[in-house]
C-alpha cells in the first residue's frame, strides 16, 4: 500500500513501524510499532496528525498502557 506524501503531494510514500522514545527523564517511554510515513521521493520522514493525536493519548495515559519491561544488562569486564 503506498500513500501520498503530504510533504511533496507525490504517491510512493510508504509506512515503516518503529520504536520511538517519547519524553524524558522519568517522563521517558518507548512505543513500539510507531507507524512513520517515508517518502522515497523527497527523502522526508513524518509522523501524521493521527499518529501524533494517538501518541498524545498514549502519553497521558502512560502509566496504564506501558508495561514496564526489565532489559538484563550485562558489564562487559574484559579488557579490550
Ligand atoms: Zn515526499
Amino acid at each position: 500500500m503506498t500513500i501520498v506524501c503530504d510533504v511533496c503531494g507525490k504517491k510512493g510514500a510508504r509506512i515503516r513501524r518503529v520504536t520511538r522514545s517519547f519524553g524524558k527523564g522519568k517522563a521517558a517511554f518507548l512505543i513500539e510499532a510507531v507507524p512513520v510515513v517515508s517518502c522515497p521521493s523527497c527523502g522526508e520522514s513524518y509522523l501524521t496528525a493521527n499518529t501524533l493525536r494517538e501518541i498524545e493519548r498514549i502519553r497521558l495515559h502512560r502509566r496504564q498502557l506501558t508495561k514496564d519491561r526489565v532489559v538484563p544488562v550485562a558489564t562487559f569486564g574484559g579488557a579490550a
